[in-house]
Formats: C-alpha cells, structure tokens, sequence
C-alpha cells in the first residue's frame, strides 16, 4: 500500500491508515481515600466506556494492577525474580493487592472473573453485547493494599505515596483487537484515551501532584503558598543539616481535605503525595502558540539543592520538545521528587516521577527525559509493550538533541559514566549512547529494536531500545536536516495525537512528507540487527577539473545513505554530501585540490557506524594514506575513530623460578571490544636473567545469529620451572598454543542454554637440565554445554563438560591421551535473606592409553597423567598461572580434572581411570565468600579401586582466585598435620580473552 502514497501532494488521502482510525473512549470519575496508618486505598469507581469500533463487543477486559504485587505466580515477580529481585526476600507486609471489587454495568451485576494465568487481568461477560458507537456505565467500589516502593512504580515508603496504576482499567481494543497484559516492571503500557475526574481525599498538611488541573480553590491557594515560602526560604532548606528536622514525616493533621483534579484527552491518572514536599512553580510560553504553560517541581528538603533550578529543567523541556514536536496541549506540567524508585524517573500524563540523581546535570536529564514522554506516550499513546521503541527509543533521539542544544561541548557526560577514571572524555551525550550499542553490536549480543518489551534481556532494553533507536533516529535527522525532520515528525504530532499510532503509521507520515522511501531505517536498522558500515576505497585527484573523486563502499548489511565531507588542515568541513541509500558503491565529486586534507564518511558520528576505524583518507600522503595515529593510554578506555588507540599497564609477576618479572602489557582492549585482540606483556624475568611472559592475539567472527562468536587466535606463553630444589637451574618452557573457539546459540533454543566447543593444539617446548629439552605436541577439545534456569525460589545451572585430550612427548617417546567429562550443578538460593551458591561436581576420567615412555617420564616428576588434578604439571597445555611449575606438589592446583583441592602423593597413581565428587557450600556469614569443601574420589591402583576424600574450609572470590584450608583426609593420602603449611591450597583462573564471550553470554542469560 505504502509505496503508491509517496509523493501524491499533502491532502489527507495521502494517509490511508489515519482515514480508516478508530478508537475506544473512557471517561472515569473516581473518589479515593487515603488511609495513611494502614497504607491502604479506599475507592469507587465509574466510568463510561464507548465503543467507537465497527465490532459488536460480548465481553470487556480490566487491567487490575494492584494485583500483580500480590504473591509469587505474578508475571511482575516471575520477571523480578529473574532480574534479581526475589519475593522469597520480602516480608508479607510489603505486598499489595486490589481488593472488594463488585462490578456492575448499567447498574445491574455482571459475571466476571479473574484470568487464570494473570490475576492482574480481569474478563467481563457483559449481560447484553455493546453495540458500535454505544456507551456503557460500569462501577464498582476498590480497595487496594499499597505494596513496598521498592518494588515496582506503585508503592509506599513510609508515607510517602506513589499511586500508579491503582484503578481497574479497560485493556486497549483497536484495530489490531484486545491488548490485555499483565503489569510488567521492564515493559510498559498501552491505555485509551478519555476524560478523568477524580477526587482525593487526604489528611490536610498532605501536598499532592497529580495528572490533570487542579479545581479545588483551596488547595490551589495551599499549593501557592508553599511555592512562595519554598522561593522566599530556598537557600535555609538546602542549608537544612540531614536528621529528623529535615528528613522525617511531620504527623498528620487530624483535618481531611478533598481535591479535584480533572482533564480530558489523557489515557491515564497517576498522584503522589508526601507531607515534606517542598513546592517551586514557574510558567513557561510556548514556541508555536504563545500560550503558557504552569510548572510545578515538588521535591523533599533533602534533594532541595539538587532541585533548586529544577523549574529551568521543566521548562525549557517544555519549550524545546514543543519546538521540535508540536506545542504541549496541557494546562500544567509537573515533576515530583520520588523517595521510592532507585534512580531514574518514571513518566505518567502531565506528571513525572523523579528517583535519586546524583548531579545537577543528571537531574535534568532525567526531568527532560520523563517530561519529553509526554509527548511520545502521552500523547502519541504507542503500544509501548510491544514497540518500546516509539516512546523510549524517540524520545531519546529528543534528549540526545536537547543536551546537544543546550550544551553544545557536552563532554562532561562520560565522565559520570566512567567517574572520569577511564579514558572516555572525548564521548558527549549522545557518544555514550553510541558507544554503549557498538560494545552490544561487537560482541552480537544485540536484539533488533523492535523486540517485545518481555523478550528484551535487560542490558538490551535500555541499550537497544532506548539509544540504539535513539542513535538511529538521529540518523534519520542528519540525513533528512532540521527543517524535514521536524515537518515529519510535526505532521505525525498533528495526525496522531490522542491516538493509537504504530510503527506503520509513523513511517506512512515520514515517507510521505520526507518523499524519501525508507526502508532502510523501518525495516532494516529497526527490525534486524545489521549493521552500518561503510569504507573509504579511494580519492583520486583529477587535475583538470581541480576536482577529486572520492569513492566509497557499503560493507555493512544496511543499505542507508552515509555523509562523505572534505575536511581543510584545521578540521573545517569544506563540502559535505550524503550518498544514494541504495547504491553500494558510490562515487562523489568534491570540488578543490591542494587546500582538502582529509576526506571522511561521518567524521561527527551522527551514524551508528559499527567500525569507524575505516573511514578516512589523506588524499596528500602517498604511503599510509588511511592510517591513524598510535594513541598510548594509560589502562583502558574507547576506541577513537580517527586514532588506533593502545593501552598499556605495568606488570608485575612472581613464581618460584623467576622470581620476580616486571614489565609492561600492551593491548586494545577498549570499548567496543575490537573483532581483532591481543595482548602482548613482556616481562624480565629477576631469577632467570631473561625475558618471558605472555603474548595473545585473538580475532572474533559472527556468521550470524546462531553463532554467539567464533573465534581463532593464537597465544604464547614463556615462564621459568623450577625443577631442581635449589633453584639454580635456568628451566624454562615455551608453550604455543592455536586454538578455535565456537560458541554456538542454536535457534529457536530456550534463552539460557549455550553451547561451546574449543579445539586446542600445543607445541611446547622445555629446556631442562636434565635432558636438554623435550618437544611436547598435543591436541585438547573441550565441549561445554550448559543451561541455566531462573526459577521463584532459585537459579540453578547445569553445565556438562566433555575433553578429548592427547600429548605427544619428546617426539613418541612417551604419549597419552584421556578421555573426561565434568557434570557441574550450581545452586543460587535464598537462605535467610542472602544469597548463597552450592556447587557439585562429578568428574570421571579415563586414560585411553599411555606407553611405557609416559609412565617413565611421569616418575622423573615431569608431568603428571594423573587425572586428579595437582599443581603445575599437570598444566600441560599451560591455561593457568602458577607460582611454581616445578612440582606435583606446587602450593597450587588447576580446578580441573578430578578437582582434588589438596596434594598428596596419593594423587599420582590414577593412571587408569579415576572418578571423583567435588562439593563447594558458601557458609552463612557475611561477606559470602567463605566455603565448606569436601572430596571424595575413587582409582584404580595395582589393579584394585582405592578411595580417598578430604575436606575443609576455604574462601572463594568469583571462581577466579580461591584459597583451601584441608581439616581432613583419608589415611591413605598421608598425615595431614605433618607439613600442613604445604597442604594449603591456591587457586588463580584469569584470562581477558574470555571476556567478550562471557559478557555476551551474561547478557542472554
Ligand atoms: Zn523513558
């Protein structure tokens, strides 16, 4: 249908979609009392529904909100519970519920019941079927029981009041049918437009903000002078020392008082009341109308220095997303300070709710953020549930263009994200967005925007669907300018306010008044995750034009329009143009010659370009014409797009053989992580006289969504061995090791599942003392598979491991290869308010077979086939750090194998097969690092099965560094007591290549 609208002229059936719109009206009266001892809400309700549709309705569905803070079956605490919020840690007290429903229609009782699965969710049989274009009255009395404010958006704390999504509620019916949903904490709303007349009724000293205009003359003159105090007193309130003066609720007055607030064309009422608010008001006038706005910030003494200028917030938010969008209808617009959420803000029609900020600036952000909702979402009603990205993702596009408005060098924002600790000073505002999805994007742990709020994991929520759709919409205005831009989305305003639009309707009006077909951005940028990239091929000059041609390539899958520009010596952009969206390659004429000194695709990231390390060239430089700069930082920071950033830190190592080595490791591992890593770190060793280290180098490729990554890289590892017991010796090994990594996401699986499968080869190489050296060649694959569940009570992960390992020693002399695998069950439950983790473990190995070389080398103490896990020899393929290499009996152990958390000699003797159960319990105490270990294991030796067990306490710190103090063992494994300083055991598991994987993986858990 879309492509016959383009360019037809500006009448009205260029719009087929508006044409045909319908949609439903409420219009509610509401009477509500607040008990302030109990926390409870007593209400009655009525409103007219009218149905506006062409269909005959039997039934209607209510939302009854309240509800969702009820117990654990709830989808709010099923999603809570895997964001971490558990109900088993919460008292009774703290849930909430809506209570004494009676529903009548016309006055006559109707059959009702609550949804099976979602008792949030209420379906009514009506008694006689609404016809199109009748009314129905329906009414009923409500209590509700105010949960916890740390919880979700309705709640309490103290008696502070935020009363949202409080009152059954019509589900949206439009055009696409009913769209009943449970309350959600990440996901948000979808409700008709109508009128509301609502009364509060509260003790009198209460100070209320709420959705609509106040009519209550009374309070209207109580709510004045409180502003003119809060003006008249504002610098003795910041100066306010925090205690009971400033911060505790006065008691409440024994006189009542009832407001009324009343306002038509919103689609939803949300109050908050608190007897500290402190009241600043203002006006602002608005750009297209002349007409003025009123401005009310309410806030508690103790964030009164935070908001002092918070009237200048609201209003030029007013202001400028008027400009941009269209004037704000409203008589009023409101923020108010909620004690209740945890950062952020949470928007309502009219009114805002603001959580704790920690600046100025941050504040105002937020309180542009949650007014600018106002128009996307309150008065473009998007189904926010299903396409987030309409409200969250455009009105971040307006709050990436306030700050950049208002603040033109906004660097200080990446400072706040980063504490100005790492090098991220040159990301303004929007830059931190843009980074935020390049660091998603090149770890392919993006979802498309246009994902169900529900399907979103939470890192992609906020990433995807607020900056990435931000960052695109952006785009679309660089690409189209200022005046287009706003013509689109000023005619979408004019079309849609007080509606229902979708993802369709806005892209009929941004085609149809940009005359530009737009695929490009509503299917592909928004509904897939491919991703822009273009490439500089060439500039050459053509002297008789003094002309030069500049050619450049799409390498991305999407297929927009890019901005190529000529840059002079100083930076100044000399032309600009913008390519064809469709052409793949293209070739553009800039006019000059010597006075050009760069050419540049988006040289001001105003495209969300996934490598920007490809996007200039020096037309004046023979050699090394697309070359950046080195760029040396301290520690870690971002990639910059016109520099090749490195990042170096000192290094500092100690093992028994080299004792100390000190030195330096260089690497690139910045934000967003590089396809291509490495990490180079040479160190002198003090005990060897020489140099030694490690070396990596990593690249990263994804096929596509069924892939997380794969990856091949190469590392290299050199360290000293302590093989004679005075040290004197200068053994050393060199250990190179190619490996293949594949982690697999199969489609259509369960989220929580992963899959992943390394193949290992290793030459290594050991210059010893005693026979000069020997060649070891070897072949290790590793298969992983495991699954997590989230479940009310606990979280529990099952991980299966299976290796194929072989080792080829000094060229056949001596060889074996094994056989194992490793069921791992890790617990995360709830135990008197903490969290806590159990582990188990069964491991059973099996040596395929081993010559006679082996066993004589194994012997000399060269290496262990033994398979339950000792110290440095037994790393034959050198995956870990050690202190000391030299000895089965090192002071530490690979948390491998048979997983044995001691030494014994005892250790040595599983050549045949072995078999063990390790067992890991966090100790109830404060902080959760201490540990109860036990194992048990079973070998064969001389023919028959021995057992051996030990068992102790220990600390662990997140499975990279553990400590294990032995109290028991079998007698068979020796005398405990005897050198117990030597029966200590240490753990160290650290490697920065696995990050990009492990972070990919945690954000699809
Ligand atoms: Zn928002």
């Amino acid at each position: 249908m879309k492509p016959f609208v383009l360019f037809l002229g500006l009448a009205l059936g260029q719009f087929p979609l508006v044409a045909q719109y319908w949609q439903q009206r409420v219009d509610y009266r509401i009477e509500v009392t607040l008990d302030d001892q109990t926390h409870r809400l007593y209400a009655n309700l009525a409103f007219d529904y009218t149905n506006n549709s062409p269909h005959t309705l039997d039934s209607l569905y209510l939302h009854v909100w309240p509800n969702a803070y009820k117990d654990g079956t709830t989808a709010l605490f099923q999603q809570l519970n895997g964001q971490g919020t558990k109900i088993a840690m919460m008292d009774t007290s703290a849930l909430g519920y809506i209570a004494q429903l009676d529903f009548k229609i016309n006055g006559k009782p109707v059959s009702w019941s609550y949804n099976p699965k979602n008792i949030d969710i209420v379906g009514i049989k009506l008694n006689e079927s609404l016809k199109p274009g009748k009314s129905l009255t329906l009414t009923t009395p409500f209590t509700v029981k105010i949960p916890s404010g740390s919880i979700s958006r309705l709640g309490h704390i103290g008696q502070s009041y935020q009363i949202t999504q409080w009152y059954p509620k019509p589900a949206v019916f439009d055009r696409k049918g009913w769209h009943a949903m449970p309350y959600l904490n990440q996901g948000e709303f979808y409700s008709e437009f109508g009128s509301y007349d609502v009364s509060i009724t509260v003790p009198k000293n209460y100070v209320l903000g709420a959705t609509g205009e106040r009519q209550s003359a009374e309070d209207v003159a109580f709510m004045d002078s409180l502003a003119a105090h809060t003006q008249t007193n504002l610098t003795s309130i910041i100066a306010l020392p925090s205690g009971a003066l400033r911060d505790s609720f006065p008691a409440s007055s024994k006189e009542w008082k009832t407001v009324r607030f009343t306002q038509d064309n919103v689609h939803d009422f949300a109050w908050f009341t608190d007897k500290r608010y402190k009241v600043l008001k203002g006006s602002v006038k608005l750009p297209h109308s002349g007409r003025t706005v009123t401005s009310w910030a309410l806030f508690t003494p103790a964030n009164a220095l935070l908001w002092k200028n918070s009237i200048e917030y609201l209003n030029d938010g007013t202001y400028y997303y008027s400009q941009w969008n269209g004037d704000y209808p409203y008589t009023a617009v409101t923020a108010v300070d909620g004690t209740i959420s945890a950062g952020g803000g949470m928007e309502y029609p009219m009114i805002t709710v603001i959580g704790n900020s920690s600046t100025a600036r941050d504040l105002e952000v937020v309180i542009v953020h949650e007014v600018g909702h106002n128009w996307f979402y309150g008065i473009l009603g998007s189904n926010e549930r299903e396409h987030g990205w309409m409200d969250e993702g455009i009105n971040t596009a307006n709050e990436m263009r306030y700050v950049a408005t208002k603040y033109p060098n906004n660097k200080d924002f990446s400072d706040i994200l980063a504490g100005g600790r790492l090098h991220l000073n040159d990301l303004n505002h929007h830059d931190v967005g843009d980074i935020m999805y390049r660091v998603l994007a090149a770890i392919n742990a993006d979802q498309p925007i246009q994902t169900h709020s529900a399907s979103f994991s939470s890192a992609n929520y906020g990433v995807i669907m607020y900056q990435k759709t931000g960052l695109v919409f952006h785009y679309l205005r660089s690409y189209l300018g200022d005046k287009l831009y706003d013509q689109c989305m000023q005619r979408y305003y004019d079309l849609y306010q007080f509606k229902h639009p979708y993802p369709e309707d806005l892209q009929e009006v941004v085609e149809s008044i940009s005359g530009r077909k737009l695929d490009w951005l509503f299917r592909d940028l928004i509904q897939t995750t491919k991703v822009v990239d273009y490439r500089m091929v060439r500039a050459k000059y053509l002297s008789a034009m003094n002309t030069y041609s500049v050619k450049v390539k799409n390498k991305g899958a999407i297929q927009g329009p890019i901005q190529v520009v000529s840059l002079d010596k100083s930076g100044k952009v000399l032309e600009s143009q913008w390519t064809d969206p469709k052409k793949k390659r293209s070739t553009l004429m800039f006019q000059g010659g010597e006075e050009i000194a760069l050419f540049a695709i988006d040289p001001t990231k105003q495209i969300p370009e996934i490598n920007r390390s490809n996007n200039r060239i020096n037309p004046n430089k023979f050699l090394f014409k697309k070359c950046e700069p080195l760029a040396f930082e301290f520690l870690i920071g971002d990639h910059e797009p016109h520099k090749t950033n490195i990042f170096w830190t000192p290094m500092m190592a100690f093992n028994r053989s080299d004792r100390f080595m000190i030195g330096a490791a260089f690497h690139n591992f910045g934000l967003p992580f590089k396809p291509f890593q490495f990490l180079v770190a040479p160190m002198y060793s003090v005990g060897r006289n020489t140099i030694g280290g490690v070396a990596e180098l990593s690249k990263m490729y994804f096929p596509s969504k069924d892939f997380r990554s794969i990856k091949a890289g190469i590392s290299v590892k050199s360290f000293g061995i302590q093989e004679d017991p005075k040290g004197q010796t200068q053994s050393y090994f060199v250990a190179i090791t190619p490996y293949l990594n594949v982690n697999l996401v199969p489609n259509r699986t369960p989220k929580g599942f992963a899959h992943d499968l390394t193949f290992k080869w290793l030459w290594r190489r050991d210059v010893l003392p005693i026979d000069d050296y020997t060649v070891e060649n070897g072949l290790k694959v590793n298969q992983t598979l495991r699954w997590n569940k989230k479940r009310i009570s606990h979280e529990s992960q099952l991980q299966f491991e299976g290796v194929l390992d072989y080792s080829d020693l000094f060229y056949d002399v001596a060889s074996f290869a094994r056989v194992s695998t490793t069921q791992s069950l890790t617990v995360t439950y709830l135990d008197r308010k903490m969290t806590r983790k159990m582990n188990f473990r069964v491991y059973g190995g099996y040596n395929l077979g081993y010559n006679s070389g082996a066993s004589y080398y194994q012997g000399m103490g060269r290496y262990s086939i033994s398979m339950f896990g000792a110290a440095g020899y037994q790393d034959i393929f050198a995956e870990n750090y050690y202190f000391n290499r030299g000895s089965v009996y090192g002071a530490q152990y690979a948390n491998d194998m048979g997983g044995f958390r001691t030494a014994s000699n005892v250790l040595k003797m599983s050549n045949y097969w072995a078999s063990s159960l390790n067992a890991t319990i966090q100790l109830p105490v404060k902080p959760n690092i201490f540990v109860a270990y036990a194992d048990v294991g079973i070998y064969e030796d001389s023919m028959r099965a021995t057992t051996i067990y030990n068992a102790g306490l220990g600390i662990n710190l997140a499975d990279v560094i553990g400590v294990y103090f032995p109290l028991v063992q079998s007698s068979n494994m020796g005398n405990l007591y005897q050198d117990y300083a030597s029966s200590i055991r240490l753990t160290l598991r650290f490697n920065p290549f696995n990050a990009p994987v492990k972070l990919a993986n945690l954000i699809n858990r």
